[in-house]
């Protein structure tokens, strides 16, 4: 699962550049930061470089944590920073595909409920794979929920795999990878108190969305592993994806509002010029505000 770095990135501005499809998909459970400009930016120009579409969608999903005026403010950053984008359907919109999905993976036999608790989880011996290597199990076949019982749907990662075989994924950075999930074990698809796990929303809203090159932080460069072969159970159509850098706080820690990264909100409010941020942002060259 390792990531290989191509020396450079792609030519910014290249008159062959294709007409992408690229989204920003904020959660709206804190403010935005300066991380999440960066990502938003990276998209937003990889898709007008082509003369692409770049796409807003905002995965408010997360029950209680959602914050229906946290997006409102993000429209505000993003106008801030000198964006233009389409906004796309919210995902508290499409729970019925979510399902129709799940049902598809439990019927062919890619998912199983399981009510156990992480701990339990942790508890359990590992799965060894065809080729020998260990990873983590799920409580396949040992776990029966009583009806009622609030359960989780999880990825049977081997059956799955041995369904789709050697499949590969394009990072336009890291190149040609071949999709090897197995480290995350039997990952959950449906959560116990929500309607699709972020693995199963994305890639389902994805498609939706005829996105055709996913970007986001590296941070999520694993879990792409995971999408490709949803995409393929489920036949859905294969994006590219672009994995960028981070953008680090002076501990090299990911920014975080919990390690006081200051919001975006703020320094809007601030009377700080936007466009000019962004700009600094797309030379890596900028003040933490911190
Ligand atoms: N809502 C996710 C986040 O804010 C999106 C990640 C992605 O771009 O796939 O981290």
């Amino acid at each position: 699962m390792n990531e290989t770095q191509s020396p450079s990135p792609p030519a910014h501005g290249s008159p062959a550049a294709p007409a992408r499809v690229t989204r920003f998909a904020p959660s709206p459970n804190g403010p935005l930061h300066l991380g999440h400009a960066y990502s938003a930016i990276v998209a937003h120009d990889l898709a007008m470089e082509g003369g692409g579409r770049f796409l807003l969608r905002i995965e408010d999903i997360d029950g209680p944590r959602s914050l229906p005026e946290l997006a409102d403010e993000f429209r505000r950053d993003l106008d801030w920073l000198g964006l233009e984008w389409e906004e796309v359907p919210v995902q508290s919109t499409r729970l019925e595909t979510y399902a129709a999905a799940a049902r598809i993976l439990r019927e062919g036999g890619f998912a199983y409920p399981c009510a156990c608790t992480r701990a339990q989880i942790r508890t359990l011996p590992p799965r060894k794979g065809a080729d020998g290597r260990e990873y983590p199990g799920g409580c396949r076949g040992r776990c029966n929920p009583a009806p009622g019982e609030a359960a989780a749907l999880r990825l049977d990662i081997e059956r799955a795999m041995t369904a789709v075989g050697e499949i590969v994924w394009t990072d336009e950075r890291a190149g040609s990878v071949v999709a090897d999930p197995r480290d995350f074990g039997d990952v959950v698809i449906v959560r116990k108190d929500l309607p699709a796990s972020y693995h199963l929303a994305a890639t389902l809203d994805d498609a939706a969305d005829a996105v055709t090159l996913v970007t986001r932080g590296r941070d999520l460069f694993e879990a792409s592993h995971i999408h490709r072969v949803l995409q393929e159970l489920l036949h859905l159509p294969v994006p590219d994806w672009h994995h960028h850098e981070l953008v680090l706080d002076a501990d090299g820690e990911k920014l975080a509002k919990r390690r006081g990264s200051p919001a975006l909100a703020d320094r809007r409010r601030s009377g700080e010029d936007g466009k000019m941020l962004a700009e600094q942002l797309r030379l890596r060259n900028f003040d933490l505000g911190t």
